[in-house]
């Protein structure tokens, strides 16, 4: 069973629940942690680490690349890049960061003087966790594409633990790595925070659920900082809000200590073991 803990937006909360339904789960059963966040994976400091037990390197695109040798300089290609990833001036130049290896250039080139070839720009990262739960994490380098296929690529890898359950923290937002994210998982726990931009993002990311017919319950985020937004997100939510947790700076001075927040006596612990309480339904609920 996948519970995916995602958001319409970054910054609400969602690794900080998912690091501490990961670390509660572990305590009942074979668990394992995916970090599906690629573009910004933080779901190890949450739970206490920066460090990897092994890290590797891996390729999700392909780019052009010119052998200038073969180039006579005929500027067929010139024009045709719709990404303005290749230059001409003098000579043909590729500029590797804007290109999308879509090929065509490689097609306009009477000289086959261009290639395409796949180029390292990701990374999976492996930990086996002290709470004895594997945390499988991944990365996609700034200014490269594919973030989808590294969220394929650690979701695959993760299968290899055999965890009864996975707790996976989901890119954030509607895009690529949240459609790979949020696809064939069983339950998805959508977190937001009591703002305009909040509620909306909530609803866009609904969308992404709504259309792969994910099951789904609802938390609020720092519920005590817009009380009357709060009312309205539970009432739109309805019976699928399963917990709200409370505003407090001592949940950022804990992460910037690599401190788990379950290990703090911070309000957010009881909070979040509701939470983890009336999820624990919704497994048994599926597993009947
Ligand atoms: S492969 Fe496509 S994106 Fe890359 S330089 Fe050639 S035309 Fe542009
Ligand atoms: S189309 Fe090929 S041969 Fe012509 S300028 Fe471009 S790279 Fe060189």
């Amino acid at each position: 069973m996948i519970i995916a803990v995602a958001s319409g937006k970054g910054g609400v909360g969602k690794s900080m629940l998912a690091s501490g339904l990961a670390l509660l789960f572990s305590r009942e059963r074979k668990i394992t942690a995916i970090d599906c966040d690629v573009d910004a994976p933080d779901l190890g400091l949450w739970l206490g680490t920066k460090e990897w037990d092994s890290s590797e390197k891996i390729s999700v695109s392909e780019k052009a690349f010119i052998d200038q040798e073969k180039c006579t300089l005929c500027g067929k290609c010139k024009d045709v890049c719709r990404f303005g990833a290749l230059k001409y001036a003098k000579k043909p130049e590729i500029i590797p960061y804007l290109c999308e290896g879509c090929g065509l250039c490689v097609h306009v080139c009477p000289g086959k003087a261009i290639r395409i070839e796949p180029v390292q720009n990701g990374e999976v990262m492996i930990r086996e966790t002290k709470y004895g739960f594997p945390l499988v994490s991944g990365q996609l380098y700034p200014g490269e594409t594919g973030s989808g296929k590294v969220v394929d690529d650690i979701r695959e890898r993760a299968k290899k633990f055999g965890g009864e359950l996975t707790i996976l923290d989901s890119a954030a937002g509607i895009g690529c790595p949240v459609i790979a994210s949020l696809k064939g998982t069983d339950h998805a726990v959508l977190i937001t925070e009591p703002t305009p931009s909040g509620f909306s993002d909530l609803k866009r990311v609904l969308e992404v659920v709504n259309h792969f017919g994910v099951d789904y319950s609802i938390v609020i985020n720092k519920w005590d900082i817009n009380k009357e937004m709060s009312r309205k997100i539970e009432k739109f939510a309805g019976w699928r809000l399963i917990g709200k947790i409370s505003f407090d700076k001592g949940i950022f001075k804990a992460v910037s200590e690599l401190k788990p927040i379950m290990e703090t006596d911070l309000k957010v612990v009881e909070e979040i073991k509701g939470i983890h309480k009336k999820l624990k339904n919704v497994i048994e609920r599926k597993a009947s």
